[in-house]
């Protein structure tokens, strides 16, 4: 169960938000959302969405006279219900993680800003085209990449998963730097989670990055899509300097650019990342920037205490 979300983002409805709305007023509407949506939606999101509501409906109790605004930390936001543009949260605190909490743009990634922590839940699946996916699927699209005549591609094919994420929502830097895991590490915005440099017990990371897809990415022999290096898709759609995800101690990962420079592995400490101002954080705070060499995202430890990851 959710531990009493204030706020929940869910990014397959166009107003962004769910609130503790009553009964009426959430059939209302996702009646007019099936209505207006039917022809873009996909069902399954949609019934997600159902869900989703129901639980939040279960743990907000029958206040009926729910307002227009929520108190998040002293900070009053007001909801609009039909608007399209996702407002992020305003600050509560100089590293409050809850103001890039909308930046999670794919419909596969539902954030939850609690109290104290973010759920994010996400199936991994891009939203690019990959040969990774089944050739029946919309988004497979052949290798194209012609820079790379030592291509292989591994025998996997991408799966939807059901990754959960609770991340701490006002991240600290740990006493002790706990070791990234195999498996994922954080995610990016368009759902797809982050590996880390190592590759699977056996293999060589090096010889595996010419199996990546022409976007940078590769699914495990359970079907986990993961990046270990640049998302070029997110980069090439949102820059290079774009918030790009977070990892599992909640501080954010940035493209390789900062303030018009490309960054190497020297400008960065051990754990792959620096203290300073970013787009979102006007105060500065601890963040990650992926770089085009080894480690990429991240140098091994994170810097801050790790949340929990589950599937
Ligand atoms: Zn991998
Ligand atoms: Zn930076």
């Amino acid at each position: 169960m959710l531990e009493q979300p204030e706020l929940i983002y869910l990014n397959s409805v166009p107003s962004k938000y769910l609130l503790c709305l009553d009964l009426s007023k959430l059939i209302k509407y996702h009646l007019t959302t099936i209505a207006n949506r039917a022809m873009k939606m996909n069902r399954l999101i949609l019934l997600a969405s159902l869900i989703f509501s129901s639980i939040m409906l279960s743990n907000c109790g029958d206040d009926d006279n729910t307002p227009d605004t929520v108190t998040i930390q002293g900070s009053q936001v007001t909801i609009a219900e039909d608007s399209s543009t996702l407002e992020c949260l305003p600050s509560s605190a100089p590293n409050d993680i809850a103001v890039i909490a909308c930046l999670f743009y794919d419909e596969s990634v539902v954030v939850v800003v609690g109290e104290t922590s973010l759920k994010i839940t996400a199936s991994s699946e891009p939203d690019h085209k990959s040969m990774y996916y089944e050739t029946t699927n919309a988004l497979y699209e052949d290798y194209n990449e012609d820079d790379n005549e030592d291509f292989y591609k591994n025998p996997n094919t991408i799966a939807s998963m059901n990754y959960t994420f609770t991340l701490p929502r006002f991240p600290e830097m740990s006493a002790n730097n706990e070791d990234t895991p195999f498996g994922p590490m954080g995610v990016s915005i368009n759902s797809v989670v982050f590996y880390n440099q190592v590759a699977a017990p056996g293999d060589d990371i090096l010889e595996e990055l010419n199996t990546f897809d022409q976007y940078e990415g590769h699914p495990t022999n359970t079907g986990s899509y993961h990046y270990h290096t640049e998302p070029t898709w997110l980069t090439e759609i949102k820059g290079d300097s774009t918030f790009l995800g977070l990892l599992l101690d909640g501080f954010p990962v940035y493209g390789p650019v900062e303030s018009g420079v490309t960054l190497t592995n020297d400008d960065l400490d051990d754990y792959h990342g620096h203290t300073g101002v970013t787009a979102h954080f006007p105060e500065g705070i601890y963040h990650y920037h992926i770089t085009a060499d080894l480690p990429w995202i991240n140098g091994g430890e994170f810097y801050g205490v790790a949340g929990k990851v589950t599937q």
